[in-house]
C-alpha cells in the first residue's frame, strides 16, 4: 500500500505534535463545558481517536456517517446523513472532529443541521484544510494544517476506501487512479 504514494505531505511526527497542539488549546476553550464531539465517519476516525486521548477535560463522544463523495477524487456536492447521532444536541457544545474542509459543503450543512436542533453552540475543529477547493464561504473554528489544491490520502482520508488507515497524509502516485 505505501507503495502507492508519491509523496509525503505531512509525517506520522507533524500530525502527533499538532494533535496535542489542539487538545491543549481545546481544553481551555471547553473546560466545564462538557462539550459533545462528533465525529464525521469515517475520515474523521483517526484524528477524533488521537484527539480525545489527548484531552483532559469531562467530554462525550459520539458520530455521523455523512456523504459528500462517490468513489471520486472530485465532490458532488451532494450531502447525505447515513447516520445520524445517537445524542440529544439540545443546549449542548457541539463539536465537529473532521478531517479535511474541503468545497464547505459538509460543514455549512451541518453547522446549520446543528443549529436548528438547537446546539448551544457549534464548531469545527478539522485536520486539514483545502482553501482552495471551497465553494461556500465558510471556515473551520481550528485547523491542523493547510494542504494545497490536491488529493491526499492517508489519516482517514481514503480513495475508493483504501488508504484510511495510514498514519500520515499523502500524495497518491497518478497510476493509482488510473
Ligand atoms: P466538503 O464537503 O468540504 O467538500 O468535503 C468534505 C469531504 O470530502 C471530506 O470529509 C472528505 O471525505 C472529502 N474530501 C475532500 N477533499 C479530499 C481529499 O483531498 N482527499 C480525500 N481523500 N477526500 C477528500
Ligand atoms: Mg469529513
Ligand atoms: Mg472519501
Amino acid at each position: 500500500m505505501k507503495n502507492d504514494i508519491e509523496s509525503i505531505l505531512i509525517s506520522e511526527e507533524d500530525i502527533q505534535k499538532k494533535v496535542v497542539e489542539l487538545a491543549k488549546v481545546l481544553d481551555e476553550e471547553y473546560e466545564g463545558k462538557n462539550p459533545l464531539l462528533v465525529g464525521v465517519l469515517k475520515g474523521g476516525l483517526p484524528f477524533m481517536a488521537d484527539l480525545i486521548k489527548k484531552m483532559e477535560i469531562y467530554l462525550e463522544i459520539d458520530f455521523m456517517d455523512v456523504s459528500s463523495y462517490g468513489n471520486d477524487t472530485v465532490s458532488s456536492g451532494e450531502v447525505k446523513i447515513l447516520k445520524d447521532l445517537d445524542t440529544n444536541v439540545e443546549g449542548r457544545h457541539v463539536l465537529f472532529v473532521e478531517d479535511i474542509i474541503d468545497t464547505g459543503g459538509t460543514l455549512a450543512y451541518l453547522k446549520d443541521l446543528f443549529k436548528y436542533r438547537k446546539a448551544a453552540s457549534v464548531k469545527i475543529v478539522t485536520i486539514l484544510d483545502k482553501p482552495s477547493g471551497r465553494k461556500i464561504d465558510i471556515s473551520a473554528d481550528w485547523v491542523g494544517f493547510t494542504v494545497p489544491h490536491k488529493f491526499v490520502v492517508g489519516y482517514g482520508l481514503d480513495y475508493a476506501e483504501n488508504y484510511r488507515n495510514l498514519p500520515f497524509i499523502g500524495v497518491l502516485k497518478p497510476e493509482v487512479y488510473q
